[in-house]
Order: C-alpha cells, then structure tokens, then sequence
C-alpha cells in the first residue's frame, strides 16, 4: 500500500533504528494523545491485571495458566492437560496458529499494538515511567545531550531502579505462570541453598525484561518477534491494517498562513501538511505514509496524532486510519473474502473439535497391560487367569479412588493388593488378576471389557485381550 508520489522511495534500504553505518538510533518517540491511545490505556489496565493476576487465580484449586514444560504439565483455564492429553494439545495449537492466521488476514496486526504484552508493558507502563522521569521527547533528547550533572544521574538512576523493579516483578511473573505460586513462594521464603536454580532463572528471567525494556525496545518487535516477519504473506489487499490515504493526503506539502483550504487544494495539494506529527509519535521509527511496513506494530499513535492534526486545521480526521487497500484505493467497503471465510471455518471447525475432545475427556487415564511374559494360567476351579499391569494417571487436583469391574459375563477382576486411590496429579500402578469361565473363551484370545470407575460413576472403559487355550488344549 505505497504511496505512489511517496517522496522518500529508498524507506525499504535502511532501517528507521539504525544510521547508514548499521549503528542504533535511540527512539525519541512523543507522547500520544488522542481517543484511540485512551482506549488502548483502559484496554492494558485490564490486560495488565490479568496479566498479573493471572497465576493467583484459581479454578477448581488449579491456576488459571500453568506452562511447565520442564515437568510437561499444562493448565488452561484450570483444566490440567497431561503428556497423554496429546491430541487436545495438537488441536490446542493448531487452533493457534490458525488463529493467528484468520485475525492478521482479517486485522493485520491489531494483536501487536493492543494487546500483545511486550507493547503493553513497553508503551503503557515503561515509556509512561520514562516520560514521567525525563520528560517528554523534546526533555528526553535534550536530557540525552546534556552532559553527565547531578540532575540527570538522579533522573537516570531513578528510572533504572525502577525498571529493574519492573522487570523483578515481571520476570517473577513470568517464573509463576511456569512453576506456579507455590514453588515461587518457596523459592521466595525458604533457605536461598535449597533453590539455587531457581533463583538462577529469577534473576536470568529479570535481567533479560530489564534488557528488553530499557535498552533493546523497539527492536523485539521489528527483529526478533516472527510474527511481524511472517505478517507479509498473510495480508491482502483487504486487510484492515492503520494506513494513510495517499489519495487524500498527496500531494504533501506544509501549510502557508496564508492558505485556506480551497486556495490549497487549487495548488494540487493535498491534506498532508508534512508536519511529520505522525511520525514523531511512532514507537518504531517509521513514516507510515511510505506505506504498510514489517516494523509498523499498529499502535495507532499516527492516528491519533494525524486526527490532531486534522482537527487544527479542521480538515475532516482519518487521514491515517485503520483501511484496507482496497478501501483507500477504490473506496471499497470492508469485506469478507472467500479466503478469509474459509480460515474462519478452518477455526471454527477446530474449536469445536477441541471443546468436544475437553468436554468428555476422563478424569483419568487408564491403561491396562498383560504382565510382560506372562500367559495364561489354570486355577483349582478350572478356570483360566490372565495377570494385566494396570497404570492409571489422575489428572485432577484431588484424591481419586478407583474401581476396576470386568464387564464380560462369566468372569471376574481381582485387585492384587490395597485398593487403588490416585493422590492429585500422580501415577498409580497395580497388578489385576481377570479370571474367565471355560465356557467364556474362545479359542486363542478372548476380547474383554474393563470398567473403571469412581465414587459409582464409570469414567472409562478399556478394552483389551485376554489369552486362553487354544480350542484342542481347552477341551
Ligand atoms: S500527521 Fe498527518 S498531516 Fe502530519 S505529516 Fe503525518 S499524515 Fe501528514
Ligand atoms: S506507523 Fe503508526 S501504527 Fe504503525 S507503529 Fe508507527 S505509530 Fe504505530
């Protein structure tokens, strides 16, 4: 979505952070103001005490997010999913990645300037401390310059201290939403010797958000994050993404005291004033009348500004605005394309899927195995026993007492030992003798049905074989 009169064709040769020799250019970026970044701030009040709260809440006794990928335990939204929960968890992340894919061909990356964490803790808790301590740009680049006085130590060592508190209590969080409260606090309370590697990763997990937020910035974004880099193979020309109207606003030119806007539009001008107003505001540095860029994060800080603008020189606002190109190009509604309905039946399709597969999964999981070596034996009544090894993983956060009931007819199910109770979370395992009437078996092996059940109530059925005489031997 170029500018065809855009002036400055070389934007895509150089990056907007670096100087023609590779060497970082620091960020100045003004304050925004405007509807749309009061929205966004009421917007990362909720996101951020989510975000915070988040590994405090519980459901069921569970936390709400749990990522342990050392031990492989996984909860969503209190449910615990388990190694064995394999199928959910590639549905899971099908159903993100095709998420992903629907919301940025249908919204670019609306993800990015609203709601991913690093730009709401970036520009809504870390660049308001900035501006609080230093100012706003013009104080910041001037404070920049100023040689080494009393103020400016006091000022700089100020914000650090607190964005190294910041990324403590970040980075802390970030460790919760990985081992969990309890393992936090027992890191927090209990002798440092016992938890050394713990608190390896405190102060890793601290040093790298302090890193991110104080020096390295914009550069997650335009660098590191792959979703911007994979943006550009999943817009259209009907995605919706903030874009500036090169018909409307060229050609750009600044305006002269004396001008009205009739007298200006006769020079050919457009609405631009080239007040670089726009730009100044951008947390990545970019000019986004050069067009839609990989390293514009959709903040809508050149909305805002623009709209200022517009309004003082009262031309109607939106010469920068969340369009699609074809909108701006042909004046063309927003649409839905076939491609996009089809993503959206994709994940539509998927989450049903998943909700399905949650729904009437079991509390546990049951696995039942002969005993390795093991064939069949002959009792004193005549009968015919096969020994199984029965595993059972309790993936809930209470105590579950188990009972195994064979559904076949003419047998029966022994528990070799103590009854089974699965503690919260943990694996039991146990020996099972099933017996089976002479007149039960067929020759060679015999399907039996297993019931396993808790407090009454059949929670699984396990279906496996059991091994007898051939028909001469029986006979
Ligand atoms: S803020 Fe608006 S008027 Fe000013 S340079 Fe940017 S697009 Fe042009
Ligand atoms: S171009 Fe606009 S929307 Fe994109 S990052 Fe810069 S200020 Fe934000």
């Amino acid at each position: 979505m170029e500018s065809a009169s855009s002036p400055k064709e070389d934007f895509r040769d150089h990056l907007s952070t670096a100087d023609k020799d590779g060497r970082r250019q620091w960020l100045f970026p003004r304050k925004p103001h405007g509807p749309y970044f009061r929205a966004r701030t009421y917007l990362s009040w909720l996101l951020l005490a989510v975000m915070f709260a988040g590994p405090f809440v519980r459901i069921h006794g569970n936390p709400l997010l749990l990522l342990n990928f050392v031990e492989r335990k996984f909860i969503i939204l209190g449910q615990i999913f388990w190694p064995q929960d394999m199928i959910i968890s590639a549905v899971t992340l099908l159903i993100f990645f095709t998420g992903i894919i629907v919301f940025t061909a249908a919204f670019g990356r609306l993800w990015c300037g609203w709601t991913c964490p690093q730009t709401v803790l970036m520009e809504m808790v870390f660049r308001k401390i900035e501006y609080w301590i230093e100012g706003d740009s013009t104080e910041q680049r001037a404070l920049a310059k100023a040689p080494w006085s009393g103020a400016k130590i006091f000022k700089k060592l100020s914000k650090h201290a607190l964005f190294f508190g910041l990324s403590f209590i970040v980075g802390n969080t970030l460790l919760a939403y990985i081992i969990g409260t309890e393992q936090l606090y027992n890191i927090v309370t209990d002798n440092p010797a016992n938890h050394a590697q713990g608190l390896v990763f405190m102060l890793l997990f601290t040093l790298i958000f302090y890193a991110i937020f104080a020096r390295f910035r914009e550069q997650a974004c335009t660098f590191i994050c792959p979703y911007g880099r994979f943006m550009s193979a999943l817009l259209d020309e009907n995605t919706v993404v903030v874009a500036y109207d090169y018909k409307r606003g060229e050609k750009r030119g600044s305006l002269k005291r004396s001008e009205n806007v009739e007298q200006r539009r006769a020079t050919g001008a457009g609405d631009c004033v080239n007040c670089f107003a726009c730009v100044s505001v951008c947390p990545t540095g970019i000019d986004i009348r050069n067009g839609t860029q990989m390293e514009c994060v959709h903040c809508t800080a050149c909305i805002d500004a623009c709209d200022n603008v517009m309004a003082k020189i009262n031309r109607p606002r939106g010469l920068i605005r969340y369009a699609s190109l074809n909108g701006i190009e042909r004046g063309e509604p927003l649409r839905v394309t076939p491609r996009l309905m089809g993503y959206c039946i994709l994940l539509l399709g998927l989450i049903g899927l998943w909700m399905v597969l949650v729904f009437t999964r079991s509390e546990v999981e049951t696995t039942l195995l002969r005993a390795p070596g093991a064939l069949f034996q002959q009792t004193a009544d005549g009968r015919f026993s096969n020994l199984y090894t029965v595993k059972v993983v309790n993936k809930t956060s209470h105590e579950v007492p188990i009972q195994l009931k064979l559904e076949n007819s003419n047998g029966e199910l022994q528990i070799m030992g103590e009854a089974i109770v699965v503690a919260p979370e943990k694996l039991a395992q146990n020996s099972i003798l099933i017996m089976l009437d002479k007149s039960a078996l067929k020759s060679g092996t015999t399907p039996v049905v297993v019931g396993v059940y808790s407090h009454g109530k059949r929670v699984q059925t396990i279906k496996t074989s059991f091994i007898g005489p051939r028909d001469d031997t029986a006979k």
